[in-house]
């Protein structure tokens, strides 16, 4: 079998949605696992709803997800253009052929002839469904190509039409089922089933990816590929991924756009972990690298039913990637984050690289990351005005005083002997650490909730905790009411 050549050809609508690029993501899986190609198109036939910011963002969402293409618009390749509004004249010519061999013909029924067709099989039948137009002009060849039509192809109304889905197995369609639809409309523009297939074709597309909504169009592109005396594509559905209440996954149920995700502070590696792991399998293994999805992908454990979205789950994912991200690595997905508060450190800043390995096993995204890291990094802590207002009160003053000399005491700023020099005066003085912890916590960091005391110290460095103990101290003493 040579190498696949598979694509992705979204429109432009303005986001990029993740059951989409989950569709597309097997297809980017297999073309890195079988050395072939994976092609971007826009199909963007759709006027009214296509802009040059959706294109661009369809750019940034793959591009930020590291899947990267081998050959379409910005890349080039030996197809170009890969934008379908550029292809016009090609469309024109694979209806002139389908004209010409007899597949296709001139419609020129307008509206009112449709719209009477349909009103007497409805008289007929009794029902709306199954009503198939029987053009005229199906047989006549007189018409003026001048004068506004439409191009329909002649469907065949016996056999049954049949593929092997990767996915779905094999399907079957009846001809009976198809009627004579439209490839070109009266404005020249082509229907979206045909402008896919001449594409398909031409770029020499070998596996076409995507959601099964699209299933409904397979039929008639075979008929089109036969037509045009070409093999199809294998095809492969991909289940809709659905909301937790079974519908299909929108805006109502998650976050569906790509860079939301990006924004929420996911890494991509952990967007594309998740979305595979919602319809594909390989025994009980739930995290995966990018470079062992490319690996271990296959067909075979692509389940045939839809996958369920769950936010719980996803955070998860987002949570085991951050882990097991070095540090290094990971202060630079976490510094963007930071500036957005205001924090402006590089990814090499020794505290961030100090507090890291503290702070990623309870975050689980570049959000949480950066929240938990903003004491260390800001010239004085941010109170959270209620951790204040219980702590640091005149009568944690000298605990907080005291606390501050033993650290000043300990005979090494490490984890080890700033513990053993708080036990020594807790046993001393028969206080429990539950009493200086809080206080201690909301001096050094603002808040009630951190990592380990010590290590808190440790990060913040012995100049540091002193200067935040001290001030805390005073703080307390002095009761005031810094919201005030
Ligand atoms: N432009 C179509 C869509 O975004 C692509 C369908 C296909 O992959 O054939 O739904």
């Amino acid at each position: 079998m040579s190498a696949p050549r598979v694509r992705f050809a979204p429109s432009p609508t303005g986001y990029l949605h993740i059951g989409g690029v989950r569709a597309a993501l097997y297809g980017w899986l297999w073309a890195k696992q079988k050395g072939g190609e994976f092609i971007l198109r826009i199909e963007d036939t759709d006027q009214a709803r296509n802009t040059e910011e959706s294109v661009g963002i369809i750019f940034e969402s793959l591009r930020w997800l590291g899947m990267d293409w081998d050959e379409g618009p910005e890349v080039g390749g030996p197809n170009a253009p890969y934008f379908q509004s550029q292809r016009l004249e090609l469309y024109r010519e694979y209806a002139d052929k389908l004209i010409a061999s007899g597949h296709a013909y001139r419609c020129y029924a307008g509206k009112e002839e449709l719209a009477a067709a349909r009103a007497e099989h409805k008289l007929r039948t009794g029902q709306d469904h199954g009503f198939r137009f029987q053009s005229p002009w199906r047989e006549r060849t007189d018409g003026d190509a001048t004068q506004k039509h439409v191009v329909r192809f002649k469907a065949p109304s016996k056999g049954v039409i049949a593929w092997d889905d990767l996915v779905k197995g094999r399907i079957e369609v009846d001809n009976a089922t198809q009627q004579d639809f439209v490839l070109m409309r009266p404005n020249g523009l082509p229907l979206y089933s045909f402008g896919c297939v001449v594409d398909d074709l031409t770029m020499g597309v070998t596996l076409v990816t995507r959601g099964d909504d699209h299933m409904i169009n397979t039929a008639p592109q075979i008929l089109m590929y036969r037509a045009l005396g070409a093999e199809p594509p294998q095809f492969a559905h991909m289940p809709m991924v659905l909301g937790p209440d079974g519908k299909k996954l929108s805006k109502r149920h998650a976050a569906v756009s790509v860079l939301e995700y990006r924004d929420m502070g996911y890494l991509p590696d952990a967007v594309l972990n998740y979305l595979v792991r919602l319809g594909w399998s390989h025994g009980d293994q739930e995290i995966f690298t990018r470079a062992e999805l490319v690996e271990l992908f296959n067909w075979e454990h692509v389940g045939s039913g839809s996958g369920r979205y769950d936010q719980k789950k996803f955070l998860h994912v987002s949570a085991e990637h951050l882990r097991a991200l070095p540090h290094d690595e990971l202060a630079k997905w976490v510094v963007p984050f930071l500036a957005e508060r205001g924090i402006e450190v590089t990814p090499d800043d020794a505290t961030l690289l100090a507090a890291l390995p503290y702070l990623t096993p309870r975050a689980s995204t570049l959000i949480e990351l950066a929240d938990a890291a903003d004491y260390f990094l800001r010239d004085a802590p941010v109170f959270e005005d209620k951790a204040r207002r219980k702590f640091l009160i005149p009568e944690n003053a000298e605990t907080l005083r005291e606390l501050t000399r033993r650290i000043e005491g300990a005979s090494e700023f490490t984890l080890e002997a700033l513990e053993a020099s708080v036990k020594a005066w807790l046993e001393e003085a028969d206080l429990k650490m539950k009493q200086i912890a809080q206080p201690a916590r909301v001096a050094m960091s603002g808040r009630t909730r951190s990592p380990g005391l010590y290590e808190v110290m440790v990060v913040l460095g012995r100049e540091r905790t002193l200067e935040r103990l001290k001030a805390g101290a005073a703080l307390a003493e002095s009761g005031v009411d810094l919201s005030a």
